[in-house]
């Protein structure tokens, strides 16, 4: 089959790899459409934690967005998949039998795979093999707006963590596509003012179409004054942080109110916070990092089903999976407003 195989920083190649063999518990998927995330193009340009740090090795298949078409179903796997189903696959895939998988966190597996990231190929292919324990059907969605699964979870893991309910004020920080979902499931969750932060013009404007009540360009002056204004005075109770740079931190502590959580799901590359810690103890002021999403797909499906997260704003491009390299290029943000570029081999 084909797909494309990341051989080194800068080096990918769409090639003739060779098919997948599933064995008995797992369930080979033809891909339909596959998205391209931040953390693709770090592994294509080799900054990613998992390539510096010596976890991943090239050469493998990326891909960890990805939706399907069931074409073949092992043994064990028939009484839940049959061909035809439309599919999505989780990206943490758990060992199934250690201390943090028999507790539900199989994202924190010390033998966890992940799609496109760690020993199990991603979706940037023709086909993909899957083990069933990780694999949902999704009815009812287009297979484009199926890849978003994957993100949408990305954004649920925090919404979650930070406890947002109608009582809260929430400040999604970072316009990028997590940022995009995350302000779709706060309004989800019902909470009562949704703020987005960010810089560019036109990610905002996205925000507001997919239901935030006030986006601030930090270009356009003191962030916290106008975030003051917003809420009457009364600040932040949620707070998602999507942008992984320090210069992100100070104001998060300055718009945080007491008793607030701060969900963080950027990664920092190797940027070091300064944190007065004063006020987070004394304020009670949670800090929470959030990896994944596990046991949050059927949700995450039921969400994109129900109609209150959407797809449409964030999609601005769709190329072949053979313009891979273009795509990555497109996603790094530097022509025509791309939000999210999604490939169809
Ligand atoms: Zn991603
Ligand atoms: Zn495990």
């Amino acid at each position: 089959m084909k797909a494309i195989r990341l051989h080194g920083a800068k080096d990918a190649r769409y090639e003739d790899v060779p098919d997948p063999k599933p064995g008995p518990d797992d369930v080979l998927i033809k891909v339909k459409a596959v998205a391209i995330c931040g953390t693709d193009v770090e592994l294509f340009d080799g900054t990613m934690f998992y390539i510096t740090s010596g976890m991943a090795k090239y050469p493998f298949i990326p891909g960890h967005e990805w939706s399907g078409e069931v074409v073949e179903v092992g043994d064990n796997a028939k009484g839940d998949f049959k061909p035809g189903d439309a599919v999505v696959g989780e990206c943490s895939i758990g060992c199934r039998t250690c201390k943090r998988c028999l507790s539900g966190n199989y994202h924190l597996c010390a033998n966890r795979s992940e799609t496109g990231l760690l020993k199990q190929p991603g979706g940037m292919a023709e086909y993909i093999s899957y083990p069933r324990f990780f694999l949902h059907k999704v009815d009812g969605l287009s297979y484009e707006q199926a890849a978003f699964i994957e993100p949408t979870g990305i954004a649920v893991n925090p919404a979650k963590k930070a406890r947002i309910s109608p009582a809260d004020r929430v400040a999604v920080m970072g316009p990028g596509p997590i940022g995009l979902f995350a302000v779709q499931v706060a309004k989800a969750y019902g909470a009562k003012q949704v703020i987005l932060v960010g810089g560019r013009k036109e990610r905002l404007q996205a925000g507001l179409g997919l239901g935030a009540d006030l986006a601030i360009n930090y270009n356009d002056g003191d962030v916290v004054q106008q975030i003051r204004d917003a809420t009457d005075g009364e600040m932040i109770d949620a707070v998602i942080e999507a942008v992984g740079r320090k210069s992100v931190w100070p104001m998060i502590a300055s718009i945080a109110a007491p008793g607030a959580r701060i969900a963080m799901t950027g990664l920092f590359a190797g940027e070091i916070c300064d944190v007065n810690f004063d006020p987070l103890v004394v304020q009670e002021i949670a800090v929470l990092g959030c990896l994944g999403a596990p046991g949050m797909w059927p949700e995450c499906i039921a969400l994109h089903q129900r109609g209150l997260v959407r797809t449409d704003k964030i999609v601005t491009h769709r190329l072949p999976l053979s313009d891979f390299a273009e795509a990555i290029e497109i996603s790094r943000g530097r022509r025509g407003g791309a939000i999210k570029v999604v490939l169809t081999p």
